[in-house]
């Protein structure tokens, strides 16, 4: 005759809070796992329902959700959804939530940067401009000649206009 092995008590049914309690504990709670004789099942039925909160089957939510997505995305702790980071959207997320990021902050300084570049291609094929001119200081180094020169036109200019508006209203 053949008996099913008992299943056995799952490690979290002692205490389940720190499998749902902050990051740290819940990193602890996760060795429990590799004990318990329901790991298998656990992590199947919270892949399968989607489970958001908490460790199941010794993996957190971020690490099972990665099991099945392989865009970089991941959940924060409030169980959302979260773009991959280093991405526009993940960098705006976590703007939209006070959140400092240096690999996001990092990607978006870079694509700004170069969007700078790009930019100052097009001033330069214009024989340098003002706007080239900032530009070049936005971007940390010194304006080339032409913009420079284009810049001096500027503000010369603009001199010449606010002295004659003085002497009308003089
Ligand atoms: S594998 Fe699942 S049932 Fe077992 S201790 Fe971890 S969370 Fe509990
Ligand atoms: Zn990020
Ligand atoms: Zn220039």
């Amino acid at each position: 005759m053949t008996t099913t092995p008992p299943l056995g008590r799952p490690a979290c049914a002692a205490d389940p809070e720190p499998f749902f309690g902050t990051t740290e504990q819940q990193r602890a709670a996760a060795t429990l796992c590799a004990t318990c004789p329901l790991i298998e099942p656990c992590l199947t039925a919270a892949i399968d329902n989607e489970e958001r909160y908490g460790i199941w089957g010794g993996l957190t939510p971020t690490e099972r959700h990665r099991l099945t997505h392989t865009d970089g995305s991941w959940i924060d702790d409030a169980g959302a959804v979260r773009a991959a980071c280093g991405t526009d959207i993940g960098h705006k997320q976590h703007k939209a939530r006070g959140e400092q990021c240096a690999t996001c902050q990092q990607a978006h300084d870079e694509r700004t940067a170069g969007g700078r570049r790009a930019r100052l291609i097009v001033e330069h094929a214009k024989g340098g401009t003002f706007y080239g001119y900032q530009l070049h200081i936005r971007l940390g180094e010194d304006a080339c000649g032409p913009c420079t020169a284009a810049q001096a036109r500027s503000s010369q200019k603009g001199r010449d206009t606010r002295a004659a508006r003085l002497a009308v209203a003089s």
